[in-house]
């Protein structure tokens, strides 16, 4: 990874990051809203768990982020935490949080490898 890209990904990440705090922080409003609004059950239930699903995703996806920009932070930003290689560039740039390369996250996929934080989230399409 080339200064500049590390510097490129790092501005994508953080831009990330402050629309998922700010969609979290919305969302908790929404939620709050229909819950005294609405009269059918099913559906604010319905609705409160989709919620929940996205919040759930939200939260991962800005833990994934933070984690990201410690390793700008400490240096090892672009190195895959397994085998210490470097990640592909390619990689990096689909998957700017990502903090394994593609040949650990297939093993961590297949659970041939275990590791303390194996969630690797795709971007959201
Ligand atoms: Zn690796």
């Amino acid at each position: 990874m080339t200064q500049l890209e590390t510097q490129r990904l790092t501005n994508l990440l953080r831009a990330r990051q402050a629309e998922l705090n700010g969609s979290v922080r919305n969302r908790d409003e929404i939620v709050i809203e229909k819950a005294s609004d609405s009269i059918d059950e099913v559906q604010l239930m319905e609705e409160r768990e989709f919620a929940i699903r996205n919040l759930d995703r939200e939260s991962a996806m800005l833990r994934q982020i933070r984690r990201a920009l410690d390793r700008v932070a400490d240096g090892t930003y672009g190195v895959c935490l397994h085998c210490e290689e470097d990640i592909s560039p390619k990689r990096m740039a689909a998957v700017p949080w990502a903090g394994y390369c593609i040949k650990c996250q297939e093993q961590i996929d297949r659970s041939e490898i275990l590791v303390a934080d194996p969630i690797e989230l795709t971007p959201a399409a």
